[in-house]
């Protein structure tokens, strides 16, 4: 079986995009291939969490991750900083890695803007611990968003470096979503993606209530008419790429008939699309919170994840210690 490898930083609740491009193809993908999922907790230190915040939200994305779907006897469920070996491999994957490189780094240099004040190294080498993360499976599939395309780019990279310098070791990981491109969902408000830590008025959680999921919609960016070349506005076309991951083949057929001929009303637009976004994810919602109640279950999980996880990492790292000359005994 092909081996998958993907994480979800513990940084807050999870959002519409973290499932459409994380977490479903997490499900689709976890009866054909063997699939290490896990909570990127050393990943959220950069912002520097409060323990006790941090310490919830590694419960809740392992309690929203199963309620999605995820089954933990299928896949190995762990959190990422029950497995020593990543932290070691990220050690010998920094000396592939190159300062100037890393500051170039789009999403690094968002950081560096939004928060000149935390520009710690753990920010600047995020990609060399992604890396990481998959390396130490020796994982080929990466299910993940828009978002971290670059960095996997990054993590082929060292991968070919350590090849190059040591010795066949690691496979290439690709990006992957079922269908074809990485999925990338806007926020509401029309202003970059939905996110776990920004703009959360305008992000869609799995724990939102119905009533707030509805007034979030209600208040989404949209347009009057259509651009000067009779085109669809942007913010427009956000809110139709929501109704195709939730509403009904007919609905959204009425909605683009009526934007066609000139007819549409968003008002009604959006109330439909509040409907729909919570017959989806009530249900989530509901199953998470029972699970999150059950913290003896979690461990549980938690526990026997990072013992398939470690068996995996142990292996890489014994190879890597191997073909780079540090195996004494
Ligand atoms: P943060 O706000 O803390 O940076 P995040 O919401 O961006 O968090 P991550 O933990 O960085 O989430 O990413 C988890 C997974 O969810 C990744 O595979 C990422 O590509 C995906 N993802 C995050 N946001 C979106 C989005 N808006 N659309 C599609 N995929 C997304």
């Amino acid at each position: 079986k092909e081996i998958v490898v993907s994480g979800i930083r513990s940084t807050g609740f999870l959002h519409l995009g973290n499932y459409f491009g994380a977490i479903r193809n997490y499900v689709k993908m976890q009866e054909a291939y063997n699939c290490y999922f896990f909570v990127a907790d050393w990943h959220s230190l950069t912002t520097h969490p409060d323990p006790k915040d941090l310490r919830g939200n590694v419960y809740r994305v392992l309690a929203e991750n199963i309620a999605s779907g995820l089954d933990p006897e299928k896949v190995s469920l762990y959190v990422q900083s029950d497995i020593p070996e990543i932290a070691e491999l990220y050690l010998l994957l920094n000396m592939l890695a190159y300062k100037g490189e890393l500051e170039k780094v789009p999403t690094f240099k968002d950081k560096v803007r939004l928060n000149p004040d935390n520009v710690n190294a753990g920010l600047l080498t995020y990609p060399v611990l992604m890396s990481a993360d998959i390396l130490v499976h020796r994982g080929v599939k990466v299910p993940v968003g828009k978002d971290q395309e670059q960095h996997l780019e990054m993590a082929r990279n060292y991968a070919q470096r350590f090849n190059k310098r040591y010795g066949q070791l690691f496979p290439e990981p690709v990006p992957f979503n079922f269908g074809d491109d990485l999925i990338r969902i806007p926020s509401l408000d029309g202003e970059g993606k939905m996110s776990k830590s920004e703009n959360q008025m305008a992000t869609l959680y799995l724990s939102d209530s119905d009533d707030l999921i509805i007034k979030k919609m209600s208040k989404a960016k949209s347009a009057t008419g259509k651009e000067e070349d009779g085109s669809m506005p942007e913010a427009v076309k956000n809110l139709f790429s929501l109704m195709d991951l939730v509403s009904t083949p007919d609905v959204i057929e009425h909605f683009k008939k009526t934007f066609e001929d000139g007819s549409i009303r968003y008002g009604d637009m959006k109330k439909q699309l509040g409907e729909d976004m919570v017959k989806f994810i009530a249900p989530i919602r509901e199953k998470a919170k029972s699970l999150q109640e059950d913290q003896t279950y979690l461990n549980k999980i938690m526990k026997h994840g990072a013992e398939k996880a470690r068996e995996s990492a142990a292996q890489t790292l014994h190879e890597a210690r191997k073909l780079i000359g540090i195996n004494y005994y």
